[in-house]
């Protein structure tokens, strides 16, 4: 069995434990990445990425990579009651998160990193930074990077942490086969809808509602077009044809988390969304 002792143990292989694999990599510092999964997934969503997270990916020299593959849009057009209110010039990448992974990945892989699967942290001795998984196996290592998401494991071990509350707010989202030019938002009393397209052909959906019913905090809760139309006025769902042929369609509960005072510990840091495990509304 491989010794990590001198390893910064990466646990997750998400889009920061992959970023931070790869930074890692460059700087000649040894690091292994720990993923609970049996394989590298990647849910159909959308992300658009502000001009703060593409300076990371410049860094990381998948910028332009990402961009040809990605939608491109320049501008934001607001709507209410389907009428044009305004819009903004806009300096945002729209993509879809199974691009920008597989762009992460292949960078991490060229670079030799290590990814081992089927390594799901259950318990950290901090003191000794030995890390324990399921499958049995533990480890010494030099530190432990938390990168494990917005249900970090290593946060609720390390850090005192609260139950999350229900924000009042859930979403639906659908990944839709139709062609769209620019970012749009649709606001209306107890919802804002936003698309984007992600690339030449695909459009992300994704609509915000505000809701008493707790819906679960999960990306694979699929809901019906029918039930989506409670939801949304329908005149404005008929601009997303693609909607009502799609079995595809999520719906996720949004729930906040208390801010914790240090994104550190002795031997633990957190990353992503382990560390700001914020809203989609904040992003
Ligand atoms: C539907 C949706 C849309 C979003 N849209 C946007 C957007 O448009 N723009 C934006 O900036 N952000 C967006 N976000 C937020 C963004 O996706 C997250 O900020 C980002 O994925 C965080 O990356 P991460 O690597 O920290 O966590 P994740 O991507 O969640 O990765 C965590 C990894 O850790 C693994 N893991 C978890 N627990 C363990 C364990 N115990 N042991 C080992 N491995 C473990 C998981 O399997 C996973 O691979 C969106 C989020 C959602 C849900």
């Amino acid at each position: 069995m491989n010794n990590y002792e001198n390893s910064v143990a990466i646990i997750g292989a998400g889009i920061s434990g992959l970023a931070l694999g790869i930074f890692l990599k460059e700087n000649n510092f040894p690091c292994v990445i720990f993923e609970r999964s049996s394989k590298i997934s990647e849910y159909g969503a959308g992300i658009s990425i502000s001009p703060n997270g593409k300076d990371v990916l410049e860094k990381l020299n998948i910028l332009e990579e990402l961009k040809a593959i990605s939608g491109n849009s320049k501008k934001t057009i607001f709507y209410s009651n389907l009428k044009e209110i305004t819009s903004i010039d806009t300096d945002v990448l729209t993509t879809s998160r199974k691009n920008l992974y597989d762009l992460l990945l292949k960078k991490y892989s060229s670079l030799g990193g290590e990814i081992l699967f089927d390594y799901e942290l259950k318990d950290i001795d901090i003191g000794k930074k030995q890390i324990y998984f399921a499958n049995g196996i533990s480890h010494h290592v030099k530190h432990i990077a938390a990168c494990d998401g917005i249900k970090s494991k290593c946060r609720q071990i390390c850090f005192k942490s609260e139950m999350p509350e229900y924000s009042g707010y859930s979403v639906w989202r659908a990944i839709l086969d139709q062609k769209q030019a620019d970012i749009n938002f649709h606001l209306g009393p107890g919802f804002h809808i936003v698309s984007y397209p992600i690339s030449n052909t695909k459009t992300s959906f994704v609509a915000a509602i505000k809701t008493k019913e707790k819906n679960e905090e999960s990306w694979m809760l699929r809901g019906t077009y029918s039930d989506l139309s409670k939801d949304i006025p329908v005149e404005i769902l008929n601009n997303f044809q693609a909607l009502k042929n799609t079995q595809d369609i999520y719906k996720w509960g949004i729930y906040t988390r208390a801010k914790i005072e240090s994104l550190y510990s002795t031997n633990l840091t957190l990353f992503g969304d382990a560390a700001h495990p914020i809203t989609p509304f904040i992003g």
